[in-house]
């Protein structure tokens, strides 16, 4: 099986070092096990993404020396893939519609006798809103709302998965989550969005075994979705690659950079007449 490492940005603002380094690592990495290095392009959120944005990422990769193979991964173009999916665990009774608003769901969870709302990868933990509205679960999935993971339903699953970078306390080799975790500190995430008809999770999970990824290199922030992206792929019987979570670049404040962190985006270190090789030794990565 071919090495395969992927970079995944979203066009909704400049890459800039903490970018760069998750590039150039996932890049080295593949190169170093005569792998190959993908770029997808995760504009699932139209409302934010610009092409003009894509079109810099390209030019700054390809400034950094990086290169990848095309036509490169566009997940806009993949609605009928998450469709496939959503059909399936809709069939399986996996999910069920939400109709609440952000709103609802904050007001429910931090309702007095709630105490402080719980907050899981994905934000408020889906207190059970409007859970028991009835639906026909034989109908057709139903388009147009949101579609959640209905996690009390799937079977007492227990994941495992190789890490071998490490989430932010350290954690670090075989990753074992329990179907009480998902449960307690995850809940009925969202598969769908009304507005977008996928979400990060579906989407990043069906586009890494569709793009054959064996090694999934990316930030920390991202440690603690992974037990969702690992439940997904058992749900949906695709393969789970190995995990590579890096530390995050920070500002000398030692806040974690942001897209508005103009300051340090890619393209301005090039106007300042900065080479790619300052750039790899400011991330640590110099050949
Ligand atoms: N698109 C995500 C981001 O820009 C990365 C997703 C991933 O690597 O899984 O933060």
């Amino acid at each position: 099986m071919t090495f395969r490492t992927r970079f995944a940005p979203s066009p909704t603002g400049p890459l800039h070092l903490g970018h760069a380094y998750s590039a150039i690592l996932a890049h080295d990495m593949a190169i170093k096990n005569n792998g190959e290095f993908l770029l997808r392009v995760e504009d699932i959120d139209q409302s934010r993404a610009r092409p003009a944005w894509t079109q810099q990422i390209f030019d700054d990769l390809e400034w950094l020396g990086l290169t990848w193979p095309t036509p490169v991964m566009v997940q806009s173009n993949r609605q009928d893939a998450y469709d496939v999916a959503l059909d399936q665990l809709w069939k399986d009774q996996l999910l069920f519609p939400c109709i609440c608003n952000r709103k609802d769901i904050s007001a429910a969870a931090s309702a007095p006798q709630e105490g402080v709302p719980l907050i899981g990868p994905d934000g408020i933990i889906y207190p059970g809103t409007c859970r028991t509205t009835l639906f026909d679960a034989q109908a057709d999935r139903p388009h147009n709302v949101a579609l959640r993971l209905d996690v009390n339903s799937c079977a007492a699953y227990t994941t495992n998965y190789q890490e071998t970078g490490n989430g932010a306390k350290s954690e670090t080799g075989k990753i074992t989550t329990s179907n009480i975790e998902i449960i307690d500190e995850v809940g009925a995430i969202v598969l769908a969005r009304k507005d977008m008809g996928t979400s990060y999770h579906l989407s990043v999970v069906l586009d890494d075994a569709a793009m054959g990824i064996t090694h999934v290199v990316r930030g920390q922030d991202l440690f603690d979705a992974t037990k969702i992206h690992v439940l997904l792929q058992r749900l949906l019987m695709l393969p789970t690659p190995i995990y590579h979570h890096h530390t995050l670049i920070r500002d000398d404040q030692g806040k974690r950079l942001a897209k508005r962190d103009d300051a340090r985006a890619i393209s301005r270190y090039r106007d300042d007449g900065y080479t790619p090789a300052d750039i790899r030794k400011m991330v640590g990565l110099a050949h």
